[in-house]
C-alpha cells in the first residue's frame, strides 16, 4: 500500500467529487469503504489512477464508484441520512440486556475462569431474593421496550430458588410495564434435573451452555468433581432439544445454544470442534477467543496464544463450515454472521461488543450477587479481581437516570466510537467494527486502546480480511451461503406476553 503511494509520489492528488473513504489491500485488490458502510473492490491499476487524481466519467471505475455512493453528486442525502439513522437506531433506547450474577458458587473448575467463581461452600456469594427484586425493578425502568434478564454465575442453577423468585417477580411486575421480556440462563447444566427443566421450559427460559470441543479437551479444561462435565452437558443438550420438539417447536430454530472458548489446546482442532457442535445439533458456532477477564496471569500462560495462530484456526474452521454448508448442512459461524449482516445490508445485529459505540452501560448492565452494578459482566469481573473502575452504582442507592448519566458510561461511549479513534479512523473496517473498552483497559491500561497492539483488533481484522477475501472471490455458491448467514429468524416463543394489564 505504502509502495503504491511512494510510486505515485508527487503526482498524488485526489480526484474531485469523491466522498471520504478508507481503503485496505485485500487479496491483491483494494477494498474501499465509505461512511455509509458501502464498499467496492478496485484493482491496483484503478487505485493508482485514483491516487493520481484521474477519474473520467463514463469509465467502468466511475460507474462502479457511483453505484456504491462514493461520488458526491450521485448520493441521495435524505436516503443516506435515513440509512444511518436505521443502522444506529439502538441509540434510541436504554440497556436491553441485564445480567444477574445470582451466585459466584460453581460446581466446575475451568482453566480460563479464576475470577468469577467461588467454591460451593461460599454461600455468602448467593444473591438474596431482596437484591433479586431490586435488579428486576431497575431493569424494568430501562427505556428499552424489550429487555432480557440473563442469569449467570458462577453456576446459576446453584441458586435456583432466587432465579425462580426473580422470574416470577419479573413476570408479575412486567404487567405494569408491558415490555417484551425474555429470560436467558447460561449454565454448565451439570446440576440440571427434570424438575428444574420442567420449570425452565414452562417459563420459556432460553438455555445456553459451554462446549469446549471434543470430550477429551472439554473434560481437561472443565473439571467437574465426581463427574464428567462433557457427558453431563451433552446429555442435557439432547434432553432439552427433545423437550422443545415435544412442545411443538421447530428444532432448526429452538435448541440449546452452546459457546466455545478457544484455548491454546483448541487451536489444534478446528475441524473436530466444528464437527462436535454439528453432532450436537447446533446451528451456530461462536469461535470466541479466550478473554483476559476470568483468569489470573499464571493461567494465561497455559491458555493464551498469539492472535495470528487464532486467525489461522478461524480460517480453517470456517472453511470447514462452508464445506459443510455446500453439502447441505445449515450451520453458521457467529462472528461471520455479525460482520456480514453489516457488510451485506443495513441491519445492525446489536451485538454489544461489535458495534460503535459499544454496549457498555448503554446496551447492557451487570448486577453482582451483592447488588453492585457494572457497565458489563467484564467490568464486574474486574471488580472481583480488585479493580472497581467499572462499578457505576448499586441496587440499594442508585436510580436509573443517575446510572445512565454516570461519567464512566459517558467515557466508555466516547472511547468506543470507532470513527474518532486513532487507527480505527483510518481503517476500512470501521463501519462494521466495534471494541469493548473494558477489554482495552484490562489489556492495555486505557479504555481508548491502541488498536495496532490490541488482540481484539487483531481478531476483528483477521475475520474481516477473511470475509472480504471470500466476497472478492465472488464465487456465487459461497456468496449465497454467506448471505444466508445474515438472515435473522426471530425466536418469538421466548418472548413473554408484552401487553400491560
Ligand atoms: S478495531 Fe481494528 S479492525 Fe476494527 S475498526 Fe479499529 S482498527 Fe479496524
Amino acid at each position: 500500500m505504502t509502495q503504491l503511494f511512494t510510486e505515485v509520489g508527487q503526482a498524488a492528488k485526489a480526484p474531485s467529487g469523491l466522498v471520504p473513504f478508507r481503503f485496505r489491500e485485500v487479496g491483491g485488490d483494494y477494498l474501499l469503504s465509505n461512511f455509509l458502510g458501502d464498499w467496492v473492490f478496485v484493482t491496483k491499476d484503478e487505485m493508482r489512477s485514483l491516487a493520481r487524481g484521474e477519474l473520467q466519467t463514463g469509465t467502468p471505475l466511475h460507474d462502479k464508484l457511483a453505484s456504491k455512493n462514493f461520488l458526491r453528486d450521485s448520493i441521495d442525502a435524505a436516503k443516506a441520512a435515513e440509512r444511518i439513522a436505521h443502522k444506529k437506531r439502538f441509540l434510541n433506547y436504554g440497556p436491553n440486556l441485564h445480567i444477574a450474577v445470582v451466585t459466584l458458587r460453581c460446581n466446575e473448575t475451568c482453566v480460563y475462569c479464576h475470577a468469577s467463581r467461588a467454591n460451593m461452600d461460599a454461600v455468602h456469594t448467593d444473591m438474596t431474593p431482596e437484591i433479586g427484586e431490586k435488579v428486576v425493578d431497575l431493569m424494568l425502568q430501562s427505556t428499552s421496550p424489550a429487555v432480557t434478564l440473563e442469569f449467570q454465575g458462577g453456576e446459576p442453577l446453584v441458586n435456583f430458588p432466587v432465579m425462580k423468585h426473580m422470574i416470577e417477580y419479573a413476570l408479575a411486575r412486567n404487567r405494569a410495564y408491558g415490555k417484551e421480556l425474555e429470560f436467558t440462563m447460561v449454565s454448565n447444566l451439570a446440576m440440571m434435573d427434570e424438575e428444574k427443566l420442567a420449570y425452565l421450559i414452562d417459563r420459556k427460559v432460553q438455555i445456553c451452555t459451554s462446549i469446549d470441543g471434543p470430550e477429551h479437551i472439554h473434560t481437561k479444561q472443565r473439571k467437574l468433581v465426581g463427574g464428567n462435565s462433557h457427558r453431563e452437558a451433552v446429555k442435557w443438550i439432547e434432553r432439552i432439544n427433545k423437550a422443545y420438539i415435544d412442545i411443538g417447536l421447530d428444532p432448526t430454530l429452538y435448541h440449546v445454544e452452546a459457546l466455545l472458548t478457544t484455548t491454546r489446546e483448541a487451536l489444534k482442532l478446528p475441524r473436530e470442534i466444528v464437527d462436535t457442535y454439528v453432532s450436537l445439533g447446533c446451528r451456530a458456532i461462536f469461535l470466541r477467543p479466550v478473554d483476559p477477564f476470568g483468569f489470573a496471569g499464571r493461567t494465561a500462560q497455559i491458555v493464551e496464544y498469539d492472535r495470528s495462530a487464532y486467525n489461522e484456526f478461524y480460517r480453517t474452521a470456517v472453511e470447514h463450515i462452508l464445506d459443510l454448508n455446500r453439502k447441505g448442512e445449515q450451520v453458521l459461524e457467529r462472528y461471520a454472521s455479525i460482520f456480514l449482516t453489516k457488510i451485506l445490508g443495513d441491519e445492525e445485529p446489536n451485538f454489544l461488543d461489535i458495534r460503535s459505540p459499544s454496549g457498555s452501560g448503554i446496551g447492557a448492565l451487570a448486577y453482582n450477587y451483592d447488588g453492585k452494578i457494572f457497565t458489563s459482566d467484564e467490568g464486574r469481573m474486574m471488580y472481583e479481581t480488585g479493580d472497581p473502575a467499572f462499578q457505576i452504582g448499586d441496587v440499594f442507592s442508585s436510580n436509573y437516570r443517575a446510572l445512565m448519566k454516570h461519567e464512566t458510561i459517558r467515557a466508555l461511549v466516547m472511547a468506543s466510537i470507532r470513527d474518532t479513534q486513532p487507527d480505527c479512523v483510518n481503517c476500512a473496517y470501521a463501519p462494521y467494527c466495534g471494541v469493548q473498552p473494558e477489554h482495552s483497559y484490562r489489556t492495555q491500561g486505557t479504555i481508548f486502546g491502541r488498536m495496532r497492539e490490541s488482540t481484539t483488533c487483531a481478531v476483528h481484522k483477521g475475520i474481516q480480511d477473511f470475509l472480504f477475501g471470500k466476497l472478492r472471490e465472488n464465487d456465487p455458491k459461497t456468496t449465497e451461503i454467506l448471505r444466508r448467514w445474515t438472515t435473522v429468524r426471530a425466536r418469538t416463543h421466548f418472548i413473554q406476553a408484552s401487553s400491560a394489564s
